[in-house]
């Protein structure tokens, strides 16, 4: 059992929660809030891969899933993705089902390769009636589109996103605090402390905001700061646990967090609902039950990111 009251894990700004948790960790779980109704409204938002890193197999993995970070919204007006970790597979199976394909728009966070390594197999990219919408940092308007070029294409992979036959438009995301609607949603970002750069994204429905911010360090800084506004009394916070607490005073600069950041993050920032994600590749089911138990113990509404997780309305 995982020491969550003692030793290395307690900081002194915890205090347990005067209730009991009242939430239920399981695949199919529905969450308490609605996305909206009415013109834009989002269907489906699912967690395809909560791993981090790389990804993880094997029979100690089965229940959170081993597959790297992928989230997909689906509104009346087409398909978001955001990010491209191996997780996207489910996303590409579902697609591959209908008759016809909605418009896809795919934004990333970053592109270490957890978040990148499911592209080149995504099959929308060699079908000639997929439109699809690539967009990334406009502060770093080159680099990403370069990122994704050579990514994709020889000698990494056999074919080549700038000829494959389906089309592709590369857009900078807008240099904007302000919302932006794509597909429907109203999206926005917010910069995080990572190496190379990352962003946080939020989807605001018209009742009720998710934040997704998959690898992030919160640090002492400014643009933590930032952070912490940016995450102001949203419904739900998906947030980066990669580490034990005793693992990040070894890890501090790697640009992720633990459980207890994510806990005192959600309470400072009055978020409705924690849901921690990027497990580490080693962390068997069992032990991720563990961080659970030992979050909920201050943050009751929280829970793990698991792989087919479903928020909808
Ligand atoms: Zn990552
Ligand atoms: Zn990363």
């Amino acid at each position: 059992m995982h020491d969550c009251t003692g030793g290395g894990c307690f900081l002194p700004w915890m205090t347990r929660h005067p209730h009991p948790a009242s939430l239920t960790n399981g695949r199919e779980q529905r969450t308490m809030f609605r996305l909206g109704k009415g013109k834009g409204r989002m269907h489906k938002f699912v967690i395809r891969g909560a791993r981090g890193s790389m990804p993880a197999c094997g029979r100690d993995f089965q229940r959170y899933g081993g597959n790297t970070t992928c989230f997909s919204l689906e509104t009346d007006e087409g398909f978001i993705l955001f990010d491209m970790g191996t997780g996207v597979v489910s996303a590409d199976a579902e697609l591959q089902q209908r008759e016809t394909l909605p418009p896809i728009a795919i934004l990333f966070t970053h592109f270490h390769l957890d978040h990148l390594i499911g592209l080149p197999r995504f099959g929308p990219l060699y079908n000639p009636n997929a439109r699809l919408t690539f967009m990334g940092d406009p502060n770093r308007p080159d680099q990403w589109r370069r990122n994704l070029s050579t990514f994709v294409s020889s000698p990494y992979w056999p074919a080549d996103l700038g000829t494959s036959v389906s089309a592709k438009i590369f857009e900078d995301l807008p240099d904007t605090v302000s919302p932006y609607d794509i597909c429907g949603a109203k999206i926005s970002w917010c910069p995080v402390f990572h190496p190379q750069s990352c962003l946080a994204y939020k989807i605001q429905g018209p009742e009720s905001t998710i934040v997704i911010a998959t690898d992030h360090e919160h640090r002492d800084s400014r643009l933590s700061e930032r952070f912490l506004e940016f995450s102001r009394d949203v419904d739900v916070l998906i947030y980066d646990a990669m580490y034990l607490p005793e693992e990040y005073n070894l890890r501090k600069g790697w640009g992720h967090g633990n459980w207890q950041q994510g806990v005192q993050l959600a309470m400072e920032s009055g978020v409705g609902e924690l849901i921690l994600t990027h497990h580490d590749i080693h962390r068997t089911d069992n032990q991720l039950d563990e961080i659970l138990e030992c979050a909920r113990e201050f943050f009751p509404s929280t829970r793990m990111a698991m792989e087919n997780m479903v928020l909808s309305t």
